[in-house]
């Protein structure tokens, strides 16, 4: 239902705001996208995206909306040099640690996008603002909201302008609100007299620090390599190729294990969890540039979808509503699938928008939140209780991950859920429990 005489701003051009500024271009006459930062013309790091010096991989959940949202855009990639994995000859990952995950062959769709994470920013952001209707104001910090008299309707956004001057308002009939993890939208919430929503959180307390590294061509057949933390080393690596004929390795380490920042100390870590073929790639690489570090404190949700009460024309996706550990790599393809449930909640007008927006929205964030959550509280160093049914259903996934390096079909599962495709539960079915219970026995 698209409606010309009506306006949308959308607050945050990172990813997530991108995508709703997509799927919102559909419904709405005018789109607005307003960033603080200058955005810059070419593919570079900028201040309010600090992630983005730091390995990004785009999980097949996130490829296949990205390139029906954008018809070719993974095409175009690819021709431009970034990897994009379709075959499994080019995929070395062991996310439990220990052996490889077992799958072979080309994959149906495709796999992974390994573009930089200001590349892909840069070429989504092209394309986002190619569409007719979408204007991007850069410079400009989204102060506040603003309200009807009764505060049942949002009907703006403060910004001020980063040249300074007074905050001036955009009225619009949607404010969606992107601005990741630091959003201010519960306080906003508060000031206009609605509860704030509940937060979840689990303490990982990571450390991640990233480099791009030469490695010569033919020294891997993987375009991506990594493993993942495990209980008796909680930390690990991922190296991918990228655009440019460079990769990324970043290293990452739990609380109380985190790498030391530098040469190495990331080698050190790479070491400590790869094999001998991809260490000595790793150490006989050329290093590009200055290692950078970044923190992770938490995985966080705030539980919009829980709120009885909320005002009409305004949403927060993204980052804002749950941002997971990075490790699982899956908050790009989680903000994809809520820009889908946004679309879907779109078609049937802006009737109880929001509240229908969050839960639609809860699937896929509550997948990410389960898979994370769930591997976190695997590793004695991310300090929570575990009730029961947590430490049960984490000898599972233990046993699992030990038959998904064993049994295709496992693997193939595992992969699907690990990439929000497909519920936790599917790993459950008989199917696969006898598959995990034969193939995932320790020390077999
Ligand atoms: C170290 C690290 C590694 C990661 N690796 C992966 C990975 O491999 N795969 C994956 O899928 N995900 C990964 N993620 C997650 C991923 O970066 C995010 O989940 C995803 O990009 C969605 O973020 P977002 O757009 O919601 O928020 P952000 O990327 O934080 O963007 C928010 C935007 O809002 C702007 N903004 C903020 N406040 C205001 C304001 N008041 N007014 C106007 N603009 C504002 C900011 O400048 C920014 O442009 C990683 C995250 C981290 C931290």
């Amino acid at each position: 239902m698209h409606q010309t005489d009506r306006r949308a701003v959308v607050l945050g051009a990172g990813i997530a705001g991108l995508l709703a500024a997509r799927v919102v271009s559909d419904a709405y006459g005018r789109v607005t996208v307003v960033e603080r930062d200058p955005l810059p013309r070419a593919a570079e790091s900028r201040r309010g995206v600090p992630q983005g010096r730091h390995a990004h991989l785009l999980l097949p959940g996130g490829t296949q909306i990205l390139d029906g949202l954008f018809p070719g855009l993974l095409d175009h990639l690819a021709a431009t040099g970034v990897p994009v994995v379709r075959d499994f000859a080019e995929f070395w990952l062991a996310p439990g640690g220990g052996r490889p995950l077992s799958v072979r062959g080309p994959a149906a769709d495709p796999f992974l996008c390994q573009a930089g994470r200001p590349t892909l920013e840069q070429h989504v952001r092209d394309r986002v603002c190619a569409l007719p209707n979408v204007t991007v104001a850069d410079r400009c910090d989204a102060t506040g909201l603003t309200a009807d008299p009764e505060r049942r309707r949002v009907t703006g956004v403060r910004v001020r302008r980063a040249t300074g001057g007074e905050e001036t308002t955009i009225d619009a009939d949607l404010v969606v609100d992107a601005t990741g993890r630091g959003s201010r939208a519960p306080a906003w919430l508060e000031a206009l007299g609605y509860d704030q929503p509940r937060q979840e959180r689990l303490a990982v307390n990571l450390t991640y620090l990233t480099r791009h590294l030469r490695i010569p061509p033919g020294t891997l057949t993987a375009k991506v390599a990594g493993v993942g933390a495990e209980p008796g080393r909680p930390s690990g690596f991922i190296l991918l190729a990228q655009e440019n004929d460079r990769w990324i390795l970043t290293v990452f380490g739990y609380d109380g294990h985190h790498p030391v920042r530098d040469t190495a100390g990331m080698l050190a870590t790479v070491r400590a969890a790869a094999p001998e073929h991809l260490y000595a790639a790793v150490r006989d690489a050329e290093p590009l540039d200055d290692i950078v570090a970044y923190r992770f404190p938490a995985n966080i949700r705030r539980r919009y979808d829980r709120l009885r009460r909320f005002p009409d024309g305004f949403l927060v996706l993204g980052d804002a509503i749950g941002s997971t550990n990075p490790v699982y790599a899956l908050g790009m393809s989680t903000a994809a699938m809520e820009a889908v449930a946004l679309r879907d909640a779109l078609t049937t007008g802006d009737r109880g928008l929001p509240l229908r927006f969050f839960r639609a929205a809860a699937t896929p964030l509550g997948r990410a939140w389960q898979a994370t959550v769930g591997g976190d509280l695997g590793l004695p160093a991310v300090h929570a209780p575990r009730p029961p049914a947590v430490r049960v259903a984490g000898r599972y996934a233990a046993r699992a991950l030990r038959a998904a390096s064993r049994d295709q079909v496992v693997a193939g599962q595992f992969l699907r859920v690990g990439s929000l495709q497909d519920p936790a539960a599917r790993m459950f079915r008989p199917a696969i429990a006898i598959r995990v219970l034969r193939h995932g026995r320790a020390g077999q």
